[in-house]
């Protein structure tokens, strides 16, 4: 096949269903010519990734809770069997218990901190872990993050813990891998209304703010974010790593942010 991605072998980790960003980046990878793994958490998803992998030709390579670190071993080995190395691999998987996601942050009790951070941040090192394996000829990492991780917004509390967490593991497996020619990057989307996002308090509200307050005056799409991780996937982006890109609109840049918006 040809394309920006072609002859690359690529694990996405992530999809919940076809409003998952890691949806989003999987369509654009598979337009572009790579072969790819998907997992899914749990039967209830099986059901879902299991026709949108067949719409892609992708391969499902089996449940994956990363809690579970068996089931972490389980689809690297499968992906070993499958392609018998990887190019790439795309981590969009994050938790937090929803009445969490409201409120104060300060009331964040210890059990969901360990959780949240757990799944969050520590689960794409133990990713990276088992990929470093399998990309014996260099490779890329990908994770997704978002701008709580920067700043305080409204809502995202642990979470936005948990991605300032994240992206600085983004920078150290950078340093980590590098020697080996694999790369870490992360993509910090704007918000988009998906499974995990409907957990967040007031989310409606928080896309109006985007809307009007991001340079470019809307939201973003996960095609767009998908269209965003080929330059991170491919060899487009060989020289970049360590890297949080922002595909947002441009919200990130707003210093004085003022809302016109009739509804808000
Ligand atoms: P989503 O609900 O479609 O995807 C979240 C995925 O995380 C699901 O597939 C779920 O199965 C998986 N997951 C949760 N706990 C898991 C576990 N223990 N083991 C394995 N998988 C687990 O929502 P999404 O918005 O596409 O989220 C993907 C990533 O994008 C997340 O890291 C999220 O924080 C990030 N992100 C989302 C937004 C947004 O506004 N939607 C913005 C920036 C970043």
């Amino acid at each position: 096949s040809r394309g920006l991605m072609a002859g690359k072998r690529g694990l996405v980790m992530g999809i919940a269903n076809n409003r998952s960003i890691a949806w989003g980046i999987a369509r654009a990878c598979a337009a572009e010519g790579a072969s790819l793994a998907l997992t899914y958490q749990g039967d209830a998803l099986k059901k879902r990734v299991e026709p949108l992998a067949e719409q892609l030709g992708a391969t499902v390579v089996g449940h994956c809770d990363v809690t579970d670190p068996d089931t972490i071993d389980s689809v690297f080995d499968e992906c070993g069997r499958l392609f018998g190395g990887l190019d790439f691999v795309v981590h969009a998987i994050a938790f937090s218990d929803k009445d969490q996601l409201d409120g104060r942050y300060i009331d964040t009790t210890p059990d969901n901190f360990d959780k949240s951070l757990f799944i969050s941040c520590y689960s794409f090192t133990a990713i990276a872990q088992r990929a470093e394996k399998l990309m014996t000829d260099g490779g890329s990492l990908l994770t997704l993050t978002y701008y709580g991780a920067e700043k305080v917004m409204p809502h995202y509390n642990v979470m936005g813990v948990a991605k300032a967490a994240l992206e600085a593991s983004v920078r150290y497996l950078a340093v980590d891998l590098g020697a080996r020619g694999i790369r870490v990057n992360a993509l910090s989307a704007g918000p988009i209304k998906t499974l995990a996002a409907s957990g967040i308090g007031d989310f409606r509200y928080i896309l109006k703010w985007n809307e009007y307050n991001a340079p470019l005056k809307r939201t973003v799409t996960i095609d767009e974010v998908g269209q965003s991780a080929l330059y991170l996937l491919s060899d487009m982006g060989r020289a970049v790593t360590g890297e949080v890109h922002h595909v947002d609109s441009g919200y990130h840049v707003v210093g004085m942010k003022a809302v016109d918006a009739p509804d808000i």
